[in-house]
């Protein structure tokens, strides 16, 4: 997580970091009761399995394997990763917990809202939209949450129904690719609560509330 002290610097560098690779970052702003900016924002990124950190760090990288024994070796190192894992062992293997920009947004809400005091409105800026139950890996990584980061957005809205949330994406993410209606979709999806909505962001000027 990275803090910034004015909407404009997270959001340029929201826009920098999307870069069509496939790494999402969600920015969490906050507007006051008296409808000001809240100059505190928060930056999060996602981040991959334990397994693709450690094949990007070379470390456990499978080598002089025969190609037919290949799936073979990749499904034992699995099992010893998936052993250490369960074993909290982390550390040990030099990874971090794995996990959607979205979850680590939410796992920090409370705390931002403390920072930013006095919050009515909320604005959650993603470079992508947020994955559904659908997709071929919906996100999992925050116990006591459901599956896909727009139901969690939901439950989380549910959660403070005094904040209105807007949810921004810049692009479609998995399933929600060839969707003409990615707003209305989202919404209904997440329970058409009056409180939570999702806006597709064109190219051009960061979006405002009108
Ligand atoms: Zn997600």
């Amino acid at each position: 997580m990275e803090q910034f002290n004015s909407v404009h610097e997270g959001m340029a560098e929201l826009h920098k970091r999307n870069v069509g690779n496939k790494k999402i970052h969600a920015l969490l702003t906050f507007q006051h009761n008296n409808n000001k900016l809240c100059k505190t924002c928060f930056l999060f990124d996602s981040k991959e399995d334990a397994g693709s950190q450690l094949v990007k760090y070379d470390r456990l990288k499978i080598s002089n394997v025969p190609v037919l024994e290949m799936p073979a070796a990749l499904a034992a190192r699995q099992v010893a990763i998936d052993a250490e894992l369960a074993e909290g062992n982390l550390d040990e293997l030099g990874v971090v917990q794995e996990g959607h920009a979205e979850e680590f947004l939410i796992d920090f809400f409370e705390t931002a809202v403390a920072l930013a005091q006095d919050v009515k409105y909320v604005t959650i800026y993603i470079t992508h939209s947020p994955c559904i139950p659908s997709d071929r890996k919906p996100s999992h990584s925050l116990p006591g949450w459901p599956a896909s980061c727009t139901a969690k957005f939901a439950k989380l809205a549910a959660d403070h129904p005094k904040y209105s949330f807007t949810i921004a994406f810049l692009k479609k993410y998995g399933n929600l690719q060839g969707n003409d209606a990615p707003q209305k979709f989202l919404k209904n999806l997440s329970g058409d609560r009056a409180n939570l909505s999702f806006i597709e962001m064109k190219d051009g000027p960061p979006y405002e509330r009108p």
